[in-house]
């Protein structure tokens, strides 16, 4: 079995966000990055034996955008790649000017994702993004002079001081901008970071969780009334145009993860890379010894197989779920399943569970009670 999906972490950025969760590192230095890909090119050849030919790279971070093309080049030739493969690379809109687009374009990469996350610089700057609602519009144009015929945006719901009007203005321009892919995140403030220590401080405040919800209703329903389809809780494509490496995770397919802190997830395991970038090098060098084995239980996995399902439009298939775990969901599941199914929450349909998507809002509690 090889697996045919790659995730590449790249985990420099200009600077950190307040609110970032991701493992980046602000730091610019291209020095670091060549030594960063050389050790990452030692890590393709670690996992030659498990890895085919490829439908879809995703080179996220981080900001990919900020690596030279000559070390993209680099990655891109240490695989082979199925004609119609996706290949994805995260783009920070201050990072990326025509030439660098452009080189990125003639050697291969053929989606990008416009790190955009709002409209409107004041939101920017809340969120202590480095780039200005200008940059976004300069970056898109850029892209589509480049030749990108596959962009993805992505936008944060929630960010201190939005308003109706602003989250409507949010959705409108993306909607006007056309991209073929749209993602939608509720902002978390994780413990850990500069804007939760603000929130404790009063600083900044937080939306309620039925404003939140409410910003995210609003959201979906003009991107649905643009005709972007809706296949998974927080992402809508144009027909056609779905990420096929999101696509391959939320169906529990296997991918390998590579870089600092990169998840993979082969066979019936999931790992996680070091959260260091020293202690990855260190793992690199020693064949994969260091990393960490995160989830392996078989029943840990069928309670996740349940929750990425769930979160597909088009919901998760029993069918495939008896192929890689040998038993029923509707026996391993039987009270909750036939609870939420007998009360309208779930519809099933032939192989298909689903979520009735007028009641997408209360998601998180429906999949927490199911699991076991
Ligand atoms: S650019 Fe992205 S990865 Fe980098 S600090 Fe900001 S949110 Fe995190």
């Amino acid at each position: 079995m090889k697996t045919e999906h790659v995730y590449i972490h790249f985990p420099f950025c200009v600077s950190k966000c307040p609110y970032c969760d991701f493992f980046s590192i602000p730091f610019n230095d291209p020095g670091i990055h060549k030594k960063y890909i050389g050790y990452l090119l030692k890590e393709v050849a670690n996992y030659n034996e498990i890895t085919g030919h490829l439908k879809s790279l995703y080179i996220g971070g981080g900001t990919p955008s900020l690596m030279h093309p000559d070390l993209l080049e680099k990655i891109l030739s240490s695989f082979s790649f199925y004609p119609e493969c996706e290949v994805t690379i995260e783009v920070n809109p201050a990072t990326a000017d025509f030439n660098k687009l452009r080189s990125f374009k003639d050697l291969g990469a053929n989606r990008i994702s416009i790190g955009t996350q709002s409209f409107i610089s004041s939101d920017l700057k809340t969120l202590g993004r480095s780039h200005d609602a200008n940059d976004i519009y300069e970056c898109y144009e850029n892209a589509r002079k480049a030749g990108f015929e596959n962009i993805s945006i992505d936008l944060i719901i929630g960010i201190p001081g939005q308003t109706p009007a602003s989250v409507q203005f949010n959705a409108t321009e993306a909607v006007n901008i056309a991209p073929e892919h749209i993602s939608t995140y509720i902002l978390t403030f994780y413990d850990h970071t500069p804007f939760y220590k603000k929130l404790e401080r009063a600083e900044i405040f937080k939306h309620d969780d039925d404003t939140e919800m409410d910003f995210f209703d609003l959201t979906s329903e003009i991107l649905e009334k643009y005709c972007y389809k809706k296949y998974e809780i927080s992402n809508y494509s144009k027909p056609g145009k779905e990420s096929i490496h999101n696509s391959n995770t939320w169906n529990f397919g296997s991918y390998l993860g590579l870089g600092a802190a990169a998840h993979s997830f082969f066979g019936k395991t999931r790992w996680e890379n070091p959260r260091s970038i020293e202690n990855w090098y260190y793992s690199v060098v020693n064949c994969r010894k260091a990393y960490k084995e995160t989830q392996s239980d078989t029943v840990s996995l069928k309670n996740e197989f349940i929750m990425l399902g769930l979160r597909r439009t088009d919901g998760l298939n029993t069918g495939y779920y008896r192929a890689f775990f040998g038993s029923d969901i509707m026996e391993d599941y039987k009270v909750s399943l036939n609870k939420y199914l007998n009360n309208k929450i779930l519809v099933k349909n032939g192989e298909c569970i689903r979520f009735d998507q007028k009641k997408i809002g209360i998601f998180n509690s429906v999949v927490s009670d199911i699991i076991l």
